[in-house]
């Protein structure tokens, strides 16, 4: 029998797991609902409109909490963007994203033939995506394409760096050109209040399994009225059917998982400081030990962390395990999540660690280190 017992064992890194991390009750709810589409029981054609288990109600409530006008259920933040390019850009449109986009960004501009133009960000160490380095790249477009792109896509944290962006002031800008604006909060949405209406934003993406602690797969795609009916068209031959989603989105375990998750997710939201301060706390400490840098913007204003760490390099290169040795040092304390053989740089996230367990890191980290120097 397959089994895992990452979560229950070791303290889990892994930035694209911390957020999507369930606790008992959401793993009792996702057991009730395994058998295939169990979420249909009561279905009169259309999974939104479900009311035992009340999807319905969670679909308004998910309006209410993301600030959008309407809320569809896809499989990820990827479809979720898919569907917007896929309704608003015909083959050879040009689209405008930020540089520290998701790959799946890309591939879905692919998907849909646009033509893209990325906005650059700042140079090494800090990879930052500027208000004015966006309007510089709509200015470039309209000058060459003698048009503004058809569609705008800002990655509110993206996966690399973990930086913020400044989505409020570059939905702005958009506005100003009358460029659709489409935030991607696969990153934000669930863990950081994030309210579409105050942000300007006319597409908001999200990702359950990554941010909302729920198995899914399951992504919101939140749209502002102006567009609603680009979007819930339905089918002339199926009336109830809405055709964006082709009829229905995820009929299993994912939705009723968000139904009873999303209430805590309210409070999820609000300790949202606090998980900025232990990011924080972890970065300084690991600054401390040597010469450990933090790459992307300083300080923190999310979980994700950057660490260049030729240090933890230099002592590879003299460890008998090589780079591997971090790796295990860290399995051994009961640590894991960082790529096996990985050290000249990494990526982890401190979200949902007690403090107890983030002074616990930080001080395997330092004997590590230490136990280590003294070992050769
Ligand atoms: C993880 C991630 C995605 C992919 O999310 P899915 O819900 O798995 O499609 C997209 N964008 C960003 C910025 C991400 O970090």
């Amino acid at each position: 029998m397959l089994n895992r017992y990452r979560e229950e064992y070791f303290i889990n890194l892994n930035p694209i797991q911390a957020g999507g991390k369930t606790n008992s009750l959401i793993r009792k709810v996702a057991t009730n609902f395994v058998d295939g589409y169990s979420i249909c029981d009561y279905c009169a054609g259309a999974l939104h409109r479900i009311e035992k288990p009340p999807v319905c109600k969670l679909i308004i409530d998910l309006a209410k909490f993301l600030g959008t006008d309407e809320v569809v259920l896809t499989h990820g933040a990827r479809e979720g963007k898919f569907m917007v390019m896929n309704l608003l850009l015909d083959p050879g449109d040009v689209i405008i994203i930020d540089s520290n986009r998701h790959y799946s960004t890309y591939v879905a501009t692919e998907g849909v033939k646009a033509r893209v133009y990325e906005v650059p960000c700042t140079s090494y160490p800090y990879f930052e995506i500027t208000p004015d380095a966006y309007e510089e790249t709509i200015k470039e477009i309209i000058k060459k394409e003698g048009t503004s792109p058809k569609l705008a896509l800002l990655t509110h944290v993206d996966g690399d760096y973990g930086n913020l962006t400044n989505a409020l002031e570059i939905s702005s800008i958009c506005k100003k050109y009358e460029i659709p604006f489409l935030l991607n909060a696969a990153y934000t949405a669930g863990r950081m209040k994030v309210n579409a209406k105050e942000l300007g934003v006319d597409f908001l993406v999200c990702s359950c399994h990554k941010s909302f602690g729920i198995p899914g797969p399951l992504g919101i795609l939140g749209i502002s009225e102006k567009y609603k009916d680009i979007f819930l068209k339905k089918s002339e031959k199926y009336p109830k059917k809405d055709i964006s989603l082709l009829g229905c989105t995820s009929r299993s375990a994912s939705t009723a998982t968000l139904i009873e998750t999303l209430p805590h997710l309210e409070n999820r939201v609000e300790n949202y400081e606090e998980e900025v301060e232990k990011a924080r706390f972890f970065v300084e400490r690991m600054e401390s030990l040597g010469e450990i840098k933090q790459i992307g913007v300083k300080p923190k204003k999310h979980d994700l962390i950057r660490l260049e760490t030729p240090f933890l390099y230099e002592m590879g290169l003299k460890h008998r395990k090589k780079g591997y040795f971090l790796y295990e040092e860290l399995q051994d304390r009961g640590i894991t999540g960082l790529t096996p053989g990985q050290t000249k740089w990494f990526k982890i996230s401190t979200y949902g660690l007690t403090w107890k367990q983030v002074k616990y890191l930080v001080g395997a980290f330092e004997e590590i280190v230490h136990q280590e120097t003294n070992n050769f």
